[in-house]
């Protein structure tokens, strides 16, 4: 599946990243997907492939009551 990222946006990938933070900001875009970790700064380059593989969702810049689903 193809996935329509832009530049800035925030995502949710699958798996926890070592400083225990799921979410990254899309930082750079071409054939390979620059994304920066939200909490540690860090910033790793995927293949477009790895990253749709780790993908899981976006995360809407603005919202007002984060939904907190059961499963942790
Ligand atoms: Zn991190």
């Amino acid at each position: 599946m193809r996935i329509e990222i832009k530049l800035g946006d925030i995502i949710r990938l699958r798996k926890k990243h070592p400083c225990g933070s799921f979410e990254w900001k899309v930082v750079r875009l071409g054939a390979d997907i620059g994304i920066k970790c939200l909490k540690c700064q860090r910033q790793v380059l995927l293949e477009r492939n790895t990253f749709e593989r780790r993908f899981k969702a976006f995360v809407p810049p603005a919202s007002p009551q984060p939904q907190r689903s059961g499963n942790r």
